[in-house]
Formats: structure tokens, C-alpha cells, sequence
């Protein structure tokens, strides 16, 4: 997962990516960068760490030029490290190039493997770079054509922005998977994962990004290409349940909405006595004031959230752990005491973050715990761009519903079904839901079941 973001002529274009890069801080928190092209130079500043320990006043002075891109990272393929952050720079027969990408190439390694035997040295593990090698290796002429060249040979998602020295071009992938959306900043335009970006930065939010289009902002103005043979739509709906900020506008809806339709949509099959509801924040916040609303059960914030734990924290001395889910989470004592409640989050993963929040709470005193999760049991990985463990430890694709309760000691358990899911979208369903239904629209090689990586150890 990764958030990108890109500005046409501005005389503060890094300024503004850095502010946009703070609005999209939430989906990815590993690694930061900002490139700029400026004339016949290119500038780029990219680290491990959040956007405000990356970037200073003075690395901020130095990337100059009116286009810039950016981008944080949430690795989905390529090993953590500084080496795979982006933007990728390179300069190739044409220039400079600089490119940002959203989503998950899956096919990847196979042209990896293809490009690197008849001659190509990478520089990083990412699936992204394929696409730079696949564009200097085009007999095109144009960038435009080579980049179009070299998207109809990748498959998986994607969301793309590329900077060239003259010009800005935005992609996504047919399925438009992942979101992408443009803006206009007085005489700027502006392209990013999500419209939140455009708040911060006062921009005027235009349209979103159309699945399989090319837009090339440019001196000519704005040309919108279709260059794909077009396919159903296919919007990751987990953008709607966890990933994207509720103030977002996207897939033609503001975020929140959705997630407290989600909410609603649990409250309408459940008969349960209780006294209050309260979500697990930040991520059950919207679904529980649906469900509070639809059933009449008081919302209550029984749960207090830590901002400030980092991922990098370590362990004290063993004799004085363990903290374990307290250090996220606490409970309002008085609160929760001799209580039935209903506890909300917006999905269940390996179920251990929701097991110790359901043991605190019993340890101060709540009477019942009905546990409910605003989307379908995560049965099967994603591979379209969201970092999903293995198969072997989403809880839910090897044990019941039942087997979970048990597991997390809860009174009861309740998943969204796929039917109230989709029931909570007004207008056409036109999503993704493959990590729920298995219902995989692109093939992906067999190989890379494996290869998932395991990024809940450390954060969840
Ligand atoms: P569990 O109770 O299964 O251990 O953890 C569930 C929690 O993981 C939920 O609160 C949910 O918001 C969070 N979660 C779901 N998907 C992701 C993800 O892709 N990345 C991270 N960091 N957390 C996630
Ligand atoms: Fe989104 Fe799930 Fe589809 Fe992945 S599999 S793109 S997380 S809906
Ligand atoms: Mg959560």
C-alpha cells in the first residue's frame, strides 16, 4: 500500500507534495520521498521514516523546480528498504524520469526475470522498476507511447505518476483498482491517491483518474488517453473499509458515508441487548456510529487509542513486559464495568490484536462482549496492492466463525456478510472483493502465495 502525489507548475511544487505526502501519511508510514525535475536536473530526497522526520526546511529548499511527485510507502513487494522507497529517478535517452506507483505489479518477476537475462541491471527489489526498464527498452518514440508500451505488458494495479521534464502524466491501471484523482491549484493541476490531499492543500477537486486512462498534463493543457482495452471496474472495496481516510471522496463517494452504511447494514440483522456500543479505534470509528444509529444502542468511546506508539518500539528489560495491546489500547475502567457491549472493528485479521482488547476488557469488569466486524470474513490474500499475510495466518481461511469466538472469547461474533456489504453501496457494486470471495479477476503465479510479506508483526 502506498500513497502518491504530483503537481504540474508550481513555483512550490516540493512545498506542496510535502503537504500532500502529510495528508496521505496513513497509507504508509515505512518511507517518504519527493523528486523534482528542474530543467536539464533532476532533484530527489527519499529515507526511511514518516514525512515529517524526512523531510526538513533546508532538504525541502534544495528540491527545486515547478514538478514534483511523491510519495510514502507500505512495501506490498520489495524488500523495506531505503533502496525500494520511491520516487524512482532515472535518466534515460529522453531524460529524466521520475515515477511514483500505487498498486502491485503481478506479473512482475516474470518480466523482471525476462528483462534481466537479456541484459537489464536492477537497482531495487520492486516490482516498479520493471516499468522504467520496459520504457527505456521501447522502440517507441514518444515517452507517452513508451510508457503506454510498457503498461500493456504488466498486469496486476496500478496507480502511476510520472514526471517528465516537461511533463506530468497520471495513470491507472483498466481495472482502476487503486484510487487516483486530479485537482487544480489556481493554475496547477494536481493528482493524488485521495481527495484528503486536495483539502490540505486548498486545490479544487476535478474528477477521479478514469480506470485504463492516460492523462498527460502538459504546456498543451490536458490530453486523456484510453490506450486499454476496457474492463469491468474493479475498486478495491477495502479502501473502503480500512484503508482510505473517511474524509476521502472516492470510487465516487465520500469514505465515511460508506463506512457507516457498513455499520447500519450489522446493526439490521443483529436482535442484541446491550448497553453500548464502542469501536476499536481508529478503524471501527465510522462502522459503530452506523451501527449506534441503526440500532439505538448508545455509542460510547470506551477505547482510547495511543497515537504516539511507533513501529519501531522495543521491548524493555523482560522482567517488566508485557505491555502487549496496551500500549495501542486502553479502556475507560468505570466505564465498561458490569457493561454488555458491542465491540466494532472494521476487519479481523489474525484475530490476536482483537483477543487481548476483548481479555482487557473483561479484566475491567465488562459483563458481554459482543464482538462485530464491518466487512466479510479476510478468507484469502489480496494481491492487487494491500499487504495481506499468507493464506495460513488469516484466521478466517482455516476456522469458522465459530472457531474464532472461541478463539477470541467473545459472547458473539458477527462479520458483515458479502450480501450486507454489498447491500451498504448505493448505485452499481463495481468492486474488488477478492480477499473475501477469492473472486481473483487477474492471475497472479503460483509463486506468489509464498511470498506475501508479514507486515502485522510490528503494526496492526
Ligand atoms: P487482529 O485483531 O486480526 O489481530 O487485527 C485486526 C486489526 O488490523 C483491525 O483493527 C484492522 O483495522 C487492522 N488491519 C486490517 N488490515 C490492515 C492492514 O492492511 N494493515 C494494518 N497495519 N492493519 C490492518
Ligand atoms: Fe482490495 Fe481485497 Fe481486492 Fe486486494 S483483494 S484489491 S484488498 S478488495
Ligand atoms: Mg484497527
Amino acid at each position: 500500500m502506498c500513497g502518491i502525489f504530483g503537481i504540474y507548475s508550481h513555483k512550490d511544487a516540493a512545498n506542496i507534495t510535502y503537504l500532500g505526502l502529510y495528508a496521505l501519511q496513513h497509507r504508509g508510514q515505512e518511507s517518504a520521498g519527493i523528486a523534482c525535475l528542474d530543467g536539464d536536473s533532476a532533484h530527489f530526497h527519499k529515507q526511511m521514516g514518516l514525512v515529517s522526520d524526512v523531510f526538513t526546511a533546508d532538504v525541502l529548499k534544495a528540491l527545486k523546480g515547478i514538478l514534483a511527485v511523491g510519495h510514502v510507502r507500505y512495501s506490498t513487494a520489495g524488500s523495506s528498504d531505503l533502496k525500494n522507497s520511491q520516487p524512482i529517478v532515472v535518466e534515460y535517452m529522453k531524460g529524466y524520469l521520475a515515477l511514483v506507483h500505487n498498486g502491485n505489479l503481478t506479473n512482475a518477476r516474470i518480466v523482471r526475470d525476462e528483462l534481466r537475462d537479456s541484459g537489464s541491471i536492477f537497482q531495487t527489489t520492486t516490482d516498479t522498476e520493471v516499468i522504467v526498464h520496459l520504457m527505456a527498452r521501447s522502440r517507441e518514440k514518444t515517452t507517452i507511447d513508451r510508457l503506454i508500451a510498457a503498461l500493456h505488458i504488466v498486469e496486476g494495479s496500478y496507480s502511476l505518476i510520472l514526471l517528465t521534464q516537461n511533463e506530468l502524466i497520471a495513470a491507472r491501471d483498466p481495472y482502476g483498482i487503486r484510487p487516483l484523482c486530479l485537482g487544480r491549484l489556481r493554475d496547477s493541476y494536481v493528482i493524488s491517491s485521495e481527495s484528503c490531499a486536495f483539502d490540505l492543500i486548498e486545490a479544487e477537486f476535478l474528477r477521479e483518474i478514469e480506470p485504463g486512462e492516460v492523462l498527460v498534463i502538459s504546456e498543451r493543457g490536458l490530453q486523456s488517453l484510453f490506450p486499454f482495452k476496457r474492463m469491468t471496474r474493479k475498486h478495491c472495496i477495502f479502501e473502503y473499509i480500512y484503508f482510505a481516510r473517511p474524509d476521502s471522496f472516492m470510487f465516487g463517494r465520500t469514505v465515511y458515508t460508506i463506512r457507516k452504511a457498513f455499520g447500519r447494514e450489522l446493526a439490521k440483522r443483529d436482535s442484541i441487548d446491550a448497553d453500548m456500543v464502542i469501536p476499536i479505534p481508529d478503524s471501527g470509528i465510522g462502522a459503530a456510529i452506523g451501527y449506534s444509529q441503526a440500532s439505538g444502542i448508545p455509542f460510547e468511546l470506551g477505547l482510547i487509542r495511543n497515537h504516539y506508539v511507533g513501529r519501531t518500539f522495543i521491548e524493555p528489560e523482560p522482567s517488566i513486559r508485557h505491555f502487549g495491546v496496551k500500549l495501542k489500547h486502553n479502556a475507560i475502567h468505570d466505564l465498561v464495568k458490569g457493561k454488555r457491549l458491542v465491540v466494532i472493528d472494521d476487519s479481523i485479521v489474525r484475530a490476536t490484536t482483537s483477543r487481548k482488547i476483548i481479555s482487557m476488557l473483561r479484566y475491567y469488569g465488562a459483563k458481554e462482549i459482543h464482538f462485530r466486524v464491518s466487512s466479510p470474513p479476510t478468507k484469502y490474500p489480496c494481491f492487487y496492492g494491500i499487504d495481506t499475510p499468507t493464506r495460513k495466518q488469516l484466521i478466517a481461511s482455516s476456522h469458522t466463525v465459530d472457531e474464532i469466538k472461541s478463539y477470541m472469547k467473545c459472547d458473539s461474533l458477527r462479520y458483515l456478510t458479502v450480501e450486507d456489504m454489498k447491500n451498504a453501496i448505493e448505485g452499481d457494486y463495481t468492486f474488488c472483493d477478492a480477499c473475501f470471495t477469492g473472486d481473483y479477476f487477474i492471475p497472479f503465479p503460483k509463486s506468489m502465495d509464498m511470498e506475501q510479506m508479514e507486515l502485522f508483526s510490528n503494526d496492526y
